[in-house]
């Protein structure tokens, strides 16, 4: 998450909401990929952290099944980045800050773990949350 949290500061750089993620491989210590998001960057509205670096995963990899693979991001997925997450069949997904407003891992929704979907990872949320909010708070408040 520290990582993660390295990744969210390098997108405020850019202009970007500071929201940054990791994947990890199957030992749980490999880092396959790092993702900021890039929207405001790049203009491509699809350009989250976690898309980023599940994409940036799956070509380390060299397959689109992210198998035993962890996934940590400092704010809890969007629907869009929850779709994705659940395609790219990581087996687990770690984030920091609970988001009220547009989360879709346990919030809002729960996409991710909805018991009608082929592919549920397991979700562990709360880790570093203060500092994971803490970054967006001081970025929403300086605009
Ligand atoms: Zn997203």
């Amino acid at each position: 998450m520290r990582l993660a949290l390295a990744e969210a500061g390098r997108a405020a750089d850019g202009g970007d909401v500071p929201v940054g993620a990791v994947v990890l491989a199957p030992d749980g210590r490999t880092v396959l990929s790092t993702g900021h998001n890039e929207r405001e960057a790049t203009g491509d509205p699809t350009a989250h952290a976690e898309v980023l670096a599940v994409r940036r995963a799956a070509v380390e990899l060299g397959e689109w099944r992210l198998a035993g693979c962890t996934l940590v991001v400092t704010l809890e997925p969007c629907t869009m980045c929850a779709g994705a997450l659940v395609q790219s069949r990581v087996d687990r997904v770690v984030y920091g800050a609970r988001d009220d407003k547009a989360g879709a891992a346990g919030s809002l929704w729960d996409l991710v773990r909805d018991r009608r979907l082929n592919h549920r990872p397991e979700v562990i949320e709360g880790v570093l949350a203060d500092d994971c909010a803490r970054l967006l708070t001081d970025f929403f408040r300086d605009r």
